[in-house]
């Protein structure tokens, strides 16, 4: 699932950070949102009119003020433009045109890649265009006038950017694999999974801790779809003793995650759900994957009528980030419901990319409000919703538009987060709400 690139380039203080952080604003409220997130991102997910982007700030690439930029650097910027679909150079309208920027020109004149050029700092709309025509000079094509700091001009700017972007068809991807990610600490059975799926040893399980196993990537046909089985942390791994039984390559379990488009999250039915599960588990939800809960060894557990809803309770009290995911009681060792993963998964994904009209949401919002009203402050300020939109998918994501956002507290926003599951389903997907106030 690879994002098209934005790569924003320029000199030191024309205001990179400043538009990236503009053209970024919802994914700053998911980490506004839940504290104690750390993200070690070297680039953010910007929102345009139904599209994502990932939006590279070669923040790092300092251009020496007013001479030549150094060969390094030249080389890490050229890495940025290799990949992106476009790139924004950014120049100061308010300073004028300078040395730097016309070395800078010059030198993206020559790589293949094409280019928009924003000229900053343009406050005022009539002066803005008078400021960014000086710029024509450049030969990089028409200069937008933009303020970053106000939001003057990034719309223009915005429709321009993703008119670059290969067309979203390609990238929902509906016939590309769907990768998916069998993710779990050590021993928990996901080789054994993997083996029962493919009907063959292709990987290699062993009863002994620390054993070497091997495998690859697999494609395999399921529910009239290909699938693509990522080769996760402690599938493919080859432990050293040095490390000790209890070494848990947590870090390739979270690439993996990151890499898929659906986890299957397999938790040790005897064990139950430990800490290692529940970091997993919070990091799929935070990277807004799309996820199966499969609880193995089911074959180990004695049982009765009540052994299986009251075992699911159980497990779901310590994976409450996973509220959403469809939970399957499975053995890998018999097969027993282990095929069943697929249809879920497959609900989960067209959920993750499921996309609801305007008018739909704001149905369920209406009915959700009049349910219970939003609270209202000891000084008498009621929050007031005027209306919800999808703003992207895989998580779908939604913003509210509201009077102000700090009058609805956490126990509100999962209501109406509740509301919207209640009333538009997306099993097996996590959401997310953005709180936006008047600007
Ligand atoms: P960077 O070094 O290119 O990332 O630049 P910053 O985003 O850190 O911005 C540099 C300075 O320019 C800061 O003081 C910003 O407040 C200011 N700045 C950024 N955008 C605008 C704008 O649209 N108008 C004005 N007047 N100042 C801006
Ligand atoms: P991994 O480290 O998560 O890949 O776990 P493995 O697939 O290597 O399994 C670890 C151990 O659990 C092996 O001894 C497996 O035979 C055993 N195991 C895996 N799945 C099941 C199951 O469904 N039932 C039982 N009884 N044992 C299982």
């Amino acid at each position: 699932m690879a994002l098209p690139v934005v790569a924003i380039i320029g000199r030191p203080n024309v205001g990179k950070s400043t538009l990236v952080n503009r053209l970024c604003r919802s994914r700053d409220a998911i980490v506004h949102d839940q504290p104690g997130v750390t993200r070690d991102r070297t680039y953010q997910e910007g929102y345009w009119a139904d599209r994502t982007f990932k939006v590279v700030d070669t923040g790092g690439l300092v251009f020496n003020d007013d001479s030549e930029f150094l060969p390094e650097i030249r080389e890490q910027a050229k890495l940025a433009m290799a990949e992106a679909a476009v790139a924004v150079v950014i120049v100061d309208g308010q300073q004028g045109l300078t040395a730097a920027d016309e070395s800078i020109a010059e030198w993206l004149r020559h790589q293949n890649c094409p280019v928009l050029l924003a000229v900053n700092k343009c406050e005022s709309p009539d002066q803005g265009l008078a400021m960014a025509a000086d710029f024509w000079t450049l030969g990089l094509g028409e200069p937008y006038p933009v303020s970053a700091i106000h939001g003057a001009g990034t719309g223009e700017l915005l429709d321009k950017v993703i008119s670059f972007l290969p067309a979203s068809q390609e990238l929902e991807g509906l016939e590309e694999p769907i990768q998916l990610a069998i993710i779990g600490r050590p021993n928990v059975g996901k080789s054994s999974i993997l083996n029962s799926i493919c009907g063959e040893n292709r990987a290699i399980v062993s009863p002994i801790r620390g054993t070497t196993r091997d495998t690859i990537d697999t494609s395999i046909e399921r529910e009239g779809k290909t699938w693509k089985l990522l080769d996760t942390a402690g599938i493919r791994r080859r432990r050293s003793v040095s490390y000790g039984p209890e070494f848990f390559g947590i870090n390739r379990s979270f690439k993996a995650i990151e890499r898929s488009d659906v986890c299957v999250l397999v938790i040790d039915a005897e064990e139950g759900v430990t800490e290692q599960d529940q970091r997993l588990a919070g990091r799929i939800e935070e990277d807004g994957r799309a996820c199966v809960v499969a609880v193995n060894k089911w074959d180990l557990i004695s049982k009765d009528s009540h052994t299986l809803p009251a075992m699911e309770k159980e497990l779901r009290s310590k994976l409450y980030f996973l509220e959403w995911a469809p939970m399957l009681f499975i053995s890998a060792l018999t097969g027993q419901r282990v095929e069943r993963i697929f249809p879920l998964a497959a609900l989960a994904v067209e959920q993750h990319r499921r996309r609801v009209s305007t008018s739909v949401v704001n149905e369920v919002l209406k009915e959700a409000l009049s349910w219970r009203t939003p609270p209202t402050t000891r000084g008498g300020r009621q929050g007031k919703v005027y209306y919800g939109t999808q703003v992207a998918v895989r998580p779908p994501s939604f913003t509210l538009f509201v009077n102000d956002p700090k009058l609805f507290g956490d126990t509100y926003r999962r209501y109406v987060e509740r509301q919207i599951r209640e009333g538009l389903g997306f099993e097996g997907s996590p959401l997310r709400l953005f709180w936006r106030g008047k600007q």
